[in-house]
C-alpha cells in the first residue's frame, strides 16, 4: 500500500476516523470507538447510535427534531413517536465515483469450516469463465482464505484516492484484509464495528471498475459484522453454504431467516461436503448422513439447490492456490439460474 492512502478504521458507531478524537463521544481510541462502539446504521447526529431516548453512545440526547426533516427520511436519529416511523433505516454505503457494481452475492454460512470460501471461490471462477468481470470482496476479515486459494501473495497498492484491488491469473479482482497487512499470518485483533468498517471501506474505497458479479464471502454466523455488511452493502442476493448436518440443525434456518428479515432473497442453498464418490465404482457415500438440502429448500421456498462431494481434489486445488483450474460441473446449474435470476432482477428495476 502506498503511503498517501490511510485506512483509517473509522469508527463505525460515529463515522470519524478513528485516530482523530471523535468529536461526539470524545473517545481516542484507534481500536474503534469505545465511546459509542456501536456498528450503527443510522445517522443519530450525535454519534450514529439508534436511540429512541437520549443516544446511548454519546450520552447525549439528539436535539428536537433530531432528524432535521419532516418527512421521516432521518426520523431513526429521532426520539419521536410519530407516523413517518415505520421501520428501521438502513444506510447503503455509496462506492466512489470511479466503481460500478452489477450483482453483488453474498455467500454466508451458519459457521467456519464448512466451505464458504471454497464455494464463494468456485461461484467467481464459474462466472469468470463465462466471461463476466467479476470479483470477490473478502468480508470473513478474521479468517481471510481468498487470497490463498488463488495463490495472490502481492499486496494491494493505492493512491490516495483508492486502493486497487489484485487481480488473479484469470483476471478476477481481490479485496481482502491480507492484502493489505504486511505479513498475511497476522491476527486482526479487532472489535466487531472495526472489522465492519473495514468491510465496507473495501467496498467504498476499493476501485471496482465495471463489475458485473461480485461475490462477498461473508464471515460466518449471524453476528455483529455480518449483520452490518448486509445493512451497508447493496447485497441482491444470499447463496447459503452449508455440510449436511448443519442442515438438519438450526443455524441454517438462522442464517435463512437473518436474510429474510434483511428482505434479501436467498437465491440457493449448497450442501458441501454432501457425499463421497468411490473413484474405483462410482457409488456416493453420504459420509455425514443422508441429503436434507431439498427439504430444506422446499421449506424456505428456495428454488436453486446444488450438491458438492467430498474432493480430495478440491481442497489440494485450494492448498495449491489453484482454484482457477478446478474441474467438476456441480454448480453449473445452479450458477445458471443465479444468472438468470439477476438478469430479471435487472430487467425489473
Ligand atoms: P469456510 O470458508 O466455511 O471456513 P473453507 O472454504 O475455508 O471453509 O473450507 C475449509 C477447508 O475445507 C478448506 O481447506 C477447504 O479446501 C476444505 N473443503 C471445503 N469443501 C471441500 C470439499 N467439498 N472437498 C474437499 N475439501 C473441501
Amino acid at each position: 500500500m502506498s503511503d498517501s492512502y490511510e485506512f483509517d478504521n473509522p469508527c463505525a458507531g460515529c463515522g470519524t476516523a478513528a485516530e482523530m478524537d471523535c468529536s461526539s463521544c470524545g473517545t481516542s481510541d484507534d481500536m474503534g470507538c469505545a465511546g459509542c462502539g456501536t456498528a450503527a446504521e443510522m445517522d443519530c447526529s450525535g454519534c450514529g447510535t439508534s436511540a429512541d431516548a437520549g443516544c446511548a453512545g454519546c450520552g447525549t440526547a439528539p436535539a428536537a427534531p433530531a432528524c432535521g426533516t419532516d418527512d421521516g427520511s432521518n426520523c431513526a436519529s429521532c426520539g419521536a413517536d410519530c407516523s413517518d416511523r415505520t421501520q428501521p433505516q438502513i444506510t447503503k454505503k455509496p462506492l466512489n465515483q470511479m466503481s460500478s457494481v452489477d450483482n453483488v452475492i453474498a455467500v454466508v454460512s451458519g459457521k467456519g469450516g464448512v466451505g464458504k470460501s471454497l464455494i464463494t471461490a468456485m461461484m467467481a471462477v464459474i462466472m469468470r469463465r463465462r466471461g463476466f468481470r467479476t470479483a470477490i470482496l473478502d468480508a470473513d476479515v478474521t479468517g481471510p482464505s481468498i487470497p490463498k486459494t488463488f495463490k495472490v501473495t502481492e499486496n494491494a497498492t493505492a493512491n490516495d484516492v483508492v486502493i486497487f484491488p489484485v487481480e488473479t491469473k484469470t483476471g478476477i479482482q481481490l479485496m481482502s484484509i491480507n492484502l493489505l497487512l504486511e505479513d498475511a499470518t497476522d491476527p486482526v485483533l479487532w472489535r466487531g464495528p472495526v472489522i465492519a468498517g473495514a468491510v465496507e471501506q473495501f467496498w467504498t474505497d476499493v476501485l471496482w471498475e465495471s463489475i458485473d458479479y461480485m461475490f462477498v464471502d461473508m464471515p460466518p454466523g449471524t453476528g455483529d459484522v455480518p449483520l452490518t455488511v448486509f445493512q451497508s452493502l447493496p447485497i441482491k442476493g444470499i447463496i447459503v453454504v452449508a455440510s449436511p448436518q448443519e442442515l438438519v440443525g438450526m443455524i441454517v434456518e438462522k442464517a435463512v431467516k437473518m436474510a429474510e428479515m434483511m428482505d434479501i432473497p436467498v437465491l440457493g442453498i449448497v450442501e458441501n461436503m454432501s457425499y463421497f464418490e468411490c473413484p474405483e465404482c462410482h457409488g456416493k457415500h453420504e459420509v455425514f448422513g443422508k441429503s436434507h438440502v431439498e427439504e430444506i429448500a422446499k421449506k424456505f421456498n428456495i428454488p436453486n439447490v446444488a450438491r458438492i462431494p467430498i474432493d480430495p481434489k478440491l481442497s489440494a486445488a485450494v492448498d495449491a492456490g489453484m482454484i482457477e483450474l478446478f474441474d467438476g460441473d456441480w454448480l453449473d446449474s445452479f450458477a445458471d439460474k443465479i444468472e438468470l435470476q439477476m438478469k430479471e432482477e435487472t430487467a425489473i428495476n
